[in-house]
């Protein structure tokens, strides 16, 4: 059976692209040594798939920066303020991508956006009343013409028409609809272009027709294809889909004249029910995919061959496909050195991903495939293996009743109970963490994990930093301090290297955005607190002030939601897991004498559903259990504090509150407050402190303007439910502006206080 792929990672094998990215970014190569090393790359992946045997070899799938810039650019999508600036075409296209300050101008970058629900970040187009837009299909051209000199005929890769109006913002008057002829003009000619190519196959992208779209939408992608396609002449057209399943516009998706369709049966739930129910049309090809292109683990071949045989009663040609692009994982489990290889043996990267598409091209051609030796190992591995279940772990999570789940007092006597105890000043001065990482905290933890200091003299001197800190906190007053946070690197990789099960790599990334990597570990196994995390240090800053210090965790939904998670157990069997851990923390912690415990939830939005119809169940009800599971035990009078770093949860508000947590901090400084309004309707019960200051710059803020923005926050909440801090950690920013931004803090607060 014939096998393709929807999209290879492009930061390479050893991010060669970020690097070379980089160097040009600072002057250090011309712009053509940065298009030798992306020649050099696309030859290198596209070789391995050839190698591979992959029957429809991606091209133009690799990008500088993002495929939806890419497409932006294609379309001659270039705002004027780019335009304008003179810069050659490449640095205009970078200038879109991160900006650009110089001789030529000073212009922002897009903004960018998470791609739907991953933890990719794609550059938001944007469609001003003075751009042209025309094809300059010049990039994927050359693409296509560097694979054809290496004998491979490729499938060109562009985001589709449908997606791309839909991701797209404008600015000026003109409304997307009047961008639509001159875009659907240009993608018309795209296919001119592809057609003079010789290209057999052109791929047009359109995840956004896994999510909840309206009659109007389902219209408009119908017109848009309508159109199009009656252009395409003996070009072939795939509509590839991901990410979900297509469940409000298959018939329609159906009905248009594509060749194929690609549909997600891994992350689409009802694909397979959709196909069932309608049938396929005889005249397309169906691109199944079966293969997961998110995660790290061995495709299941007895899932996927299941899947893959049933669909043979609906679709007369099926081509094995992955779920969506390999762009999610990363390169190749050849580069780990360090993983031992009983644990290796369970995963494949994208390099590993092709070897199993070819296995199962060959194994879906067999009749009797159950005998044969590859599949048999195959089952062996992930069924018969149990080495990554834990006894003890199963029992304590059959063992929970609803009590594991509900703190036994009402948040309101807990409040009155909390105000005698903590005795706080009303709108009391917190922070949310970290302190700034000086270059000396960094190495202190560099030099012990090169084991260049004993774990004595790395604990001595993280305490002496401990001590500055909390000495500082004192000075500038604040009221309920933290201990600095100076022995994390990562809020997730700190409690997931001290919690068995958790499995870490040394060269595993994937793009988060642009040249950006991230290298999430890897839930391996059953999940449990190997030891003390956090205790030691906290109690110890705790000793050293008559304030109370913070206990600070990261919660569980958190931690998985960036991690890579397991497949042999459901997201809420791992959360409850992880949420078990963190309460054995917040327990110990509390025994220790800490009476302020907080636990961030940064990530709590990240793995919501696309579709509305399915938070709930798929991930809200679970979610914010397993965040109760880690503070349904403690004493009343312990106050459990929660963080996120976004206020974008006007939607769920209720299902925040319902977290119980006793009080929230967010950020609030850059959304421009509206969410106030929103806390306000729904009678937002949590005590909240939505930050009054922006840590992402290095700005200042007077005290007067703290004052003007409490006040406006004191018209919506509450006085004894309001508290003042800045709405994130303050680890990357310098000591300097910290210290003068935490002290115009207190003092704002102080001056409030005298008016109340
Ligand atoms: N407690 C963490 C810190 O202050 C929270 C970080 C975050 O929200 N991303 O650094
Ligand atoms: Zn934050």
């Amino acid at each position: 059976m014939d096998y393709s792929i929807i999209g290879f990672p492009r930061i390479g094998a050893h991010r060669e692209l970020k690097f070379a990215t980089e160097k040009y970014f600072r002057g250090e190569i011309s712009a053509e040594e940065l298009k030798n090393t992306v020649v050099a790359q696309r030859e290198a992946q596209w070789k391995l798939q050839k190698d591979a045997g992959v029957s429809y070899i991606p091209s133009n799938d690799y990008s500088l920066y993002d495929g939806v810039l890419d497409a932006a650019f294609m379309l001659n999508a270039i705002p004027v303020r780019y335009a304008s600036t003179g810069l050659s075409d490449l640095d205009v296209y970078f200038a879109m991508a991160h900006g650009y300050q110089g001789e030529k101008g000073d212009v922002k970058a897009f903004t960018m956006k998470k791609w739907f629900n991953t933890n990719y970040h794609y550059m938001v187009p944007e469609l001003d009343d003075d751009m042209t837009i025309k094809l300059r299909p010049e990039a994927l051209v050359d693409a296509f013409r560097q694979a054809e000199a290496l004998g491979i005929k490729t499938k060109p890769v562009v985001v589709g028409p449908f997606t791309f109006l839909k991701l797209a913002k404008t600015t000026g008057s003109k409304t997307k609809a009047d961008f639509l002829p001159a875009i659907l003009n240009a993608y018309e000619e795209l296919l001119g272009v592809c057609n003079s190519l010789g290209a057999e196959w052109l791929q047009l992208d359109e995840p956004s027709l896994v999510t909840d779209l309206t009659a109007d939408e389902i219209a408009l992608f119908v017109s848009i294809y309508e159109k199009l396609l009656a252009k395409k002449g003996s070009l072939r057209v795939l509509a590839q889909t991901y990410f979900g399943d297509v469940r409000d516009c298959y018939k329609e998706l159906c009905a248009l004249d594509f060749d194929a369709i690609g549909l997600d049966f891994v992350e689409g739930k009802r694909s397979a029910e959709l196909v069932a129910a309608n049938g396929f049309p005889a005249d397309k090809i169906l691109f199944a995919g079966v293969v997961n292109g998110k995660n790290i683990w061995r495709c299941n071949y007895k899932t996927a061959l299941d899947k893959v045989n049933a669909l043979r009663a609906y679709a007369k040609q099926i081509v094995l496909n992955t779920s969506c692009s390999l762009l999610h994982v990363p390169y190749t489990i050849s580069n780990e050195s360090k993983l031992d290889s009983n644990v290796i043996k369970f995963f494949a990267f994208a390099v590993e991903k092709l070897v199993e598409l070819k296995e199962l091209g060959r194994l879906a051609e067999l009749k009797e495939y159950q005998s044969d030796s590859a599949y048999v190992a195959n089952q062996e591995l992930l069924t018969k293996d149990n080495s990554r279940t834990d006894a003890d772990v199963q029992s304590q999570i059959a063992a929970l009743t609803d009590a594991d789940f509900k703190r036994p007092q009402p948040r309101k006597e807990r409040q009155d109970l909390q105000r005698k105890v903590l005795n706080l000043p009303l709108l009391p001065t917190t922070t949310i963490g970290s302190f700034p990482q000086t270059a000396e905290v960094r190495q202190n933890r560099a030099k012990f994990r090169k084991g260049e200091i004993s774990e004595e003299t790395y604990r001595a001197k993280a305490k002496d930093f401990i001590r500055q800190c909390v000495a500082l906190q004192e000075e500038i007053g604040l009221d309920v301090l933290v201990h600095g946070e100076f022995e994390r690197n990562d809020m997730v990789e700190f409690f997931g290297e001290n919690l068995d099960g958790y499995v870490f790599t040394e060269n595993a990334w994937v793009q988060s955005y642009g040249t950006r990597g991230v290298k999430p570990p890897i839930v391996f196994a059953d999940v449990k607190r190997k030891k003390s995390i956090t205790t030691d240090y906290i109690s110890y800053a705790n000793s050293l002030t008559k304030k109370d210090v913070k206990g600070m965790l990261t919660g569980p939904v958190t931690i998985l939601n960036w991690s890579f998670p397991r497949e042999d157990v459901s997201l809420q069997e791992m959360m409850y897991q992880i949420g078990l851990a963190i309460r054995g923390e917040v327990m110990e912690l509390e025994a220790a004498g800490v009476r302020v415990i907080q636990i961030d939830e940064a990530a709590l939005r990240e793995k919501l559903p696309l579709r509305r119809a399915d938070w709930h169940e798929e991930y809200l009800d679970f979610a914010i259990k397993a965040f109760r599971l880690c503070s349904a035990k403690v004493k009343p009078e312990t106050q459990i504090h929660t963080h996120m770093c976004y206020s974008e949860f006007e939607d769920i508000i209720p299902e925040i509150d319902s977290m119980d947590a006793d009080v929230i901090t967010f950020e609030a400084s850059r959304s421009k407050l509206t969410i106030l309004d929103s806390l306000k309707e729904n009678n937002f019960e949590t005590e909240v402190g939505p930050g009054v200051y922006d840590i992402h710059s290095p700005r200042v803020p007077s005290v007067e303007e703290i004052e003007v923005g409490v006040k406006k926050m004191l018209e919506k909440i509450p006085v004894e439910n309001l508290w003042i801090n800045p709405d994130c950690g303050l680890k990357t920013r310098g000591e300097t502006e910290t210290v003068a931004s935490l002290k115009n803090l207190v003092q704002a607060a102080r001056e409030l206080r005298k008016t109340l």
